[in-house]
């Protein structure tokens, strides 16, 4: 065997042997790896075939050996480059049916078919012989029909993966362009040789890319096993970055931006790829102008961080978690869910539960909770606490003569004027269907008294007016005091005194102290 012959076959010996050591590697460790890792390996396996029917080729002696090995050759090399090309759409997250995948195996199928059968019709290779110079087992071949056919397909193929590779450049985060790097050139090297040899820049007599393919698997392998190829891009890329509704944003260990997903986009549109290996905290400036005000690694739970995005002001529920690799942080996982409704919805069913629909001051249940944290507070300071129960006189009347609607706006008027007329210490609520109340947190009932008194003379200078009506109200008022008992107790002297009020011609206020001294 001459020495150019030696160094052919030691090439590709040296790719058979890579790529079967790469498909051994994969196919172990399959089970750890996304579903990409299926079609790398079908692709593996074809230049696999392609490169042992190379090898096994260049030691034919005979032309039918040489045909046998030619033909072995065909059952990969077609093959490989429509798999290598959906290996890489499957790594771009490019979905592709089972109709798409047998769709681009018809012309290598056929191309089989052909070299098997060429004898017969010559479409593939018009002439294919021994090389009359070199001979044996340099191959003297002129190319039919079909050879240009399938040179096209397969350099097609190689083609398409390789400017989707390069369409994908730009968005694909920093930490994984060395993957891309990797198997840009994996396409670029058998592209290049392959066109090299279709326009007769190579050795003739001799299929050059075989002797290439094991630098083209050293970079598969590289990508594979230092950059987690499989484990990641893909699976994090497709499915649960740009998928999922939260918006997702990784930083790589010294918190700088590696990834965002759509949702982060749609969240932050202010978010963009060039920001890619900025600071994060740099970046939520430049988005909220304000700083991130979750510290990252001191906090494990979820937080609420709210933040003015152009002029809406957002909630979000910040869950912030380490990224683990073989027990090392490599990186940051920050998941924003927008709470905004939630707690819109949240806060609108609070003020439901605890204001008055119709005056929009508190309701019964919200004054008796707080009422009764203040009334234990006074009590334990020795502090006066008093009681207003007021209720309007002859409501029935106004809603008779004024019809229902207008005694609504009444009671809203009374509401709204005697909540404008608090005070630190007051709580004012609507007690019942036309009874308010007010706590007097830290007044006696001489205080309380006077307070009522203003507030009624208050009222009869400020009466509704609607339209070219003017609607007069009065309410009687029941005052109590205590420092002992429970607030129940008290709201029943109150009520006792608004009942002495009503008994004594109502539009006043009546004292609760005044009846037990009255009973005495
Ligand atoms: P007084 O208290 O002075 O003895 O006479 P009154 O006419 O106010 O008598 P009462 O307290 O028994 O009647 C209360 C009336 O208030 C009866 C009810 O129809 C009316 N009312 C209760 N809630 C509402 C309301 O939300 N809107 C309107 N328009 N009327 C209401
Ligand atoms: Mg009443
Ligand atoms: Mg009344």
């Amino acid at each position: 065997m001459n020495s150019p012959l030696m160094i052919y076959l030691t090439l590709i010996c040296m790719s058979t042997v890579f790529i079967l050591f790469l498909l051994i590697y994969v196919l172990r460790k399959r089970h750890n790896y996304s579903e990409i890792a299926h079609y790398f390996l079908l692709y593996t396996a074809a230049i696999g075939i392609y490169c042992f029917g190379a090898g096994m080729a260049l030691t034919a002696g005979t032309l039918e050996q040489m045909e046998f090995w030619t033909v072995i050759q065909y059952v990969g090399m077609p093959f490989s480059a429509p798999l290598g090309l959906l290996f890489i759409m499957r790594y771009l997250g490019i979905k592709v049916t089972k109709t798409g995948f047998w769709s681009l195996m018809i012309v290598p199928f056929l191309t089989l078919l052909m070299v098997i059968t060429n004898d017969s019709h010559g479409l593939h290779y018009r002439v294919f012989e021994a090389d009359p110079v070199m001979g044996m087992p340099f191959i003297y071949q002129e190319i039919g029909t079909w050879y240009a056919v399938h040179g096209l397909y397969i350099f097609s193929c190689m083609f398409v993966a390789f400017v989707l590779l390069l369409s994908k450049w730009r968005e694909t985060a920093r930490a994984y362009r060395p993957q891309i790097v990797a198997l840009l050139f994996g396409q670029l090297l058998p592209m290049l040789t392959s066109f090299l040899y279709l326009i007769g820049a190579t050795p003739s007599g001799l299929d050059p890319v075989p002797m290439v393919l094991w630098l083209s698997s050293l970079l598969y392998f590289w990508a594979i096993s230092s950059s987690t190829l499989f484990a990641i891009m893909p699976v994090a890329k497709d499915i649960i970055f740009n998928h999922i509704k939260d918006g997702v944003i990784v930083l790589d260990k010294s918190y700088r931006l590696i990834e965002f997903n759509r949702a982060a986009k749609n969240n932050f549109p202010l978010l963009d790829k060039p920001m890619y290996g900025m600071e994060f905290q740099e970046i939520w400036l430049r988005m909220t102008g304000e700083r991130f005000p979750v510290e990252l690694g001191r906090t494990a739970d979820v937080q609420e961080v709210q933040a003015v995005i152009g002029h809406s002001e957002r909630i979000y529920q910040v869950s912030a978690s380490t990224m683990r690799h073989g027990g090392n942080s490599e990186g940051w996982l920050l998941i924003f869910t927008d709470v905004t409704e939630l707690k819109k919805l949240q806060q609108q069913l609070e003020h439901q539960a605890f204001y008055d629909e119709l005056t929009q001051v508190y309701n019964r249940r919200a004054f008796l909770r707080q009422c009764e944290q203040d009334f234990a507070a006074a009590k334990e300071k020795s502090e006066p606490f008093s009681i207003i129960l007021m209720d309007i006189d002859h409501f029935k009347v106004i809603n008779d003569t004024y019809g229902h609607d207008l005694g609504d706006e009444v009671l809203v008027h009374i509401a709204q004027t005697y909540r404008h007329k608090l005070q630190k210490g007051q709580v004012f609520a609507r007690y019942g269907g036309e009874e308010f109340v007010l706590a007097l947190n830290g007044f006696t009932v001489e205080q309380a008294e006077q307070i009522g008194n203003e507030l009624r003379s208050y009222l009869q200078s400020h009466p509704l007016v609607t339209g070219e009506r003017v609607i007069s109200a009065t309410l009687s008022m029941g005052a109590a005091e205590s420092s002992k008992g429970s607030l129940q107790q008290l709201l029943k002297k109150a009520d006792l005194a608004l009942y002495e009020a009503k008994q004594n011609g109502r539009d006043r206020v009546a004292v609760y102290k005044e009846i037990v001294e009255s009973i005495k």
